[in-house]
């Protein structure tokens, strides 16, 4: 995996129109991350662009080197690999296993790292898709149980080693929350290359930080679900300044079998692919909190699991919730898009989805 820099550059030029500039107020860097299993594209502008897309960069794969279930010696292979035994680990794994468990509890189970053997039965981990037989699901199930993961206190002194361990056969996956936290990080580093605005977009996971240049907000676009072929397709537009939007669908990765298709979404009641009713569940958080909560990270879950839970939970969780806060926006089966209260003001629907567009409080 290298830095692709001749279509970064190529990037770069289609972004800023007349190609990267010397003006401190217009410079920019784009550049491709190839990490993830996703093509993540990271723009950043002001004086200190370069470095700082380069950094972004950085983090990225450093995150990948520890966290991905299909690099040999990640951390988290280590621990999957243990059978059971505790395993030291690093600050990234251990903050991000206390995260999980935490939204695991808020979503009664709905969003579950532990449900890795089961994706993997599904071929999702290798591409190598495949419908699994229903006693095998049922066993596998039995393994997906977040309480049975434990890890170290945190140890305030800074003494002692890291360490965390699962149950015997377990496994976890942190696919569903790991861009998330990424988004997370890089909030970090663009401050700290005192970077004003950027934009990354890490598959799902978007991060407007600051405005555009223009003083205006970013727009991202919502894919449209019924047409994911079509990336001009969208079922609505957020005008994003310093937030996280993360979009979790079954469109963005699955494959059919004997006429029927399977996603990637499981939900881990059943084993099998999320059928709730959503197409697409969209999360919007402030990228910057008074309390310095991770919203990336929790964008990110709460994507994975709203869509496991459907629209009647998803919004009970969003009425109940206190802080930090989220929106949200639900595409659903049935041909409606539902924007919670808070986006009133920075959503557009494109009437010419065909959606029927609702309002929530
Ligand atoms: P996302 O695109 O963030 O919704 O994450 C989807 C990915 O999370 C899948 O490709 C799996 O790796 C993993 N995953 C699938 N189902 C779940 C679940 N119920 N809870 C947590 N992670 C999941
Ligand atoms: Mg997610």
């Amino acid at each position: 995996m290298k830095r692709l820099t001749a279509y970064a550059l190529f990037l770069a030029l289609l972004l800023s129109g007349c190609g990267a500039s010397a003006d401190p107020d217009t410079a920019q860097e784009s550049i491709q991350v190839i990490a993830m299993d996703t093509a993540m594209l990271i723009t950043t502008y002001g004086e200190r662009s370069v470095p700082a897309a380069y950094a972004a960069e950085d983090c990225i794969r450093d995150l990948e080197a520890k966290l991905s279930r299909t690099i040999e010696d990640s951390e988290v292979s280590r621990l999957n690999a243990a059978g059971g035994e505790p395993v030291e680990i690093g600050e990234d794994l251990w903050e991000l296993l206390d995260l999980a468990r935490s939204y695991s509890d808020y979503t009664g189970g709905a969003f579950d790292i532990t449900i890795a053997p089961v994706v993997s039965a599904w071929g999702f981990t290798e591409d190598s898709f495949q419908v699994p037989f229903p006693a095998t699901v049922k066993k596998l199930l039995m393994l997906v149980d977040m309480t049975s993961v434990s890890q170290s206190p945190y140890p305030l002194t800074g003494e002692g080693p890291l360490t965390a361990s699962l149950g015997p056969g377990q496994e976890i996956d942190l696919g569903g929350i790991a861009k998330g936290y990424a988004a997370d990080k890089l909030v970090e580093v663009f401050k700290e290359h005192a970077c004003p605005r950027a934009l990354a977009q890490l598959g799902g996971n978007v991060l407007a930080y600051g405005g555009r240049p223009d003083g205006t907000p970013w727009r991202v676009g919502i894919q449209d679900p019924a047409r994911p072929d079509d990336k001009n397709a969208f079922a609505g537009v957020l005008e994003l300044t310093d937030a996280f939007a993360v979009t979790s669908g079954g469109y963005q990765r699955y494959f059919e079998q004997d006429g029927k298709t399977y996603h990637h979404i499981i939900d881990p009641a059943t084993g099998y692919p999320a059928d709730s009713g959503l197409t697409s569940v969209t999360v919007v958080a402030d990228c910057e909190t008074p309390e310095g909560y991770r919203t990336g990270t929790m964008c990110d879950a709460f994507s994975t699991a709203l869509f496991v839970m459907g629209e009647e939970k998803a919004l009970d969780l969003w009425r109940s919730w206190t802080a930090p806060a989220f929106e949200l926006v639900l595409v659903t089966e049935d041909g409606r898009v539902v924007v919670t209260g808070g986006l009133k003001d920075r959503f557009t629907p494109d009437e010419s989805s065909g959606y029927a567009y609702e309002t929530v409080s």
